[in-house]
């Protein structure tokens, strides 16, 4: 099987032999169809296994123009690796990416998350955004990464509220290495009708 075989756009498989992407992983193989056909997902993938290419290829592949999706990761590190693979496989979609966690710039985070269609934010970050008013984003497609560690960070009820913000007309996917009772109750509660994949 080649990335060929999915029905991604010519700019994305353009990018993806350029920057030498030749087979997909088997969380690529079993997620970017299902994610192409606008199912959501919960997928059991640890970290390495090429999960961000996995809800990233497809996403940008399927986005339309205004369209915008939101990540959401534990830590501001994989806020920011996330950001910089996404930002690499849209280099001809002309994608712009926003990278928001706590700590840095309010003014200059809430300008870039305006101009760009894919935001990558932690949890405490976003929230106060969402909650001061001053970022009104309407996402299409929501991705939850690594959801067992922003478990463990004690980030559960903070990423409940962030639900509140997110229009529920949208498709969302979660990641994760593992599945606790409260990750598949937190599923149970934001997903519709979820595929499960599992690698
Ligand atoms: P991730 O699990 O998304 O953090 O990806 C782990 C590493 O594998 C990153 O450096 C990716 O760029 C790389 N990678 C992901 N998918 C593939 C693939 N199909 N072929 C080659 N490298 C890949």
């Amino acid at each position: 099987m080649t990335f060929n075989d999915f029905n991604l756009k010519k700019e994305i498989l353009r990018r993806l032999e350029e920057i030498g992407f030749e087979k997909p992983s088997p969380i690529q193989e079993k997620a970017i169809p299902v994610v192409l056909e606008g199912k959501d997902v919960v997928a059991q993938a640890q970290t390495g296994t090429g999960k961000t290419a996995a809800f990233g290829l497809p996403i940008l592949s399927k986005m339309k123009k205004g369209e915008k999706a939101l990540v959401i990761t534990p830590t501001r590190e994989l806020a920011i690796q996330v950001s910089e693979e996404i930002f690499r496989f849209g280099k001809y979609l002309g994608i712009h990416t926003a990278t928001v966690y706590g700590g840095s710039s309010y003014s200059r985070q809430i300008k870039h998350i305006q101009n760009s269609e894919f935001i990558v934010a932690t949890p405490g970050r976003l929230l106060d955004l969402l909650k001061s008013g001053k970022i009104d984003i309407a996402p299409s497609y929501v991705i939850l990464d690594e959801a067992d560690e922003m478990l463990d960070m004690g980030f559960l009820d903070d990423i409940k509220e962030i639900f509140k913000f997110v229009p529920s007309d949208r498709q969302t996917l979660l990641f994760s290495a593992t599945m606790p009772e409260p990750i598949k109750n937190l599923a149970r509660t934001i997903l519709k009708e979820p595929e499960f994949i599992t690698i």
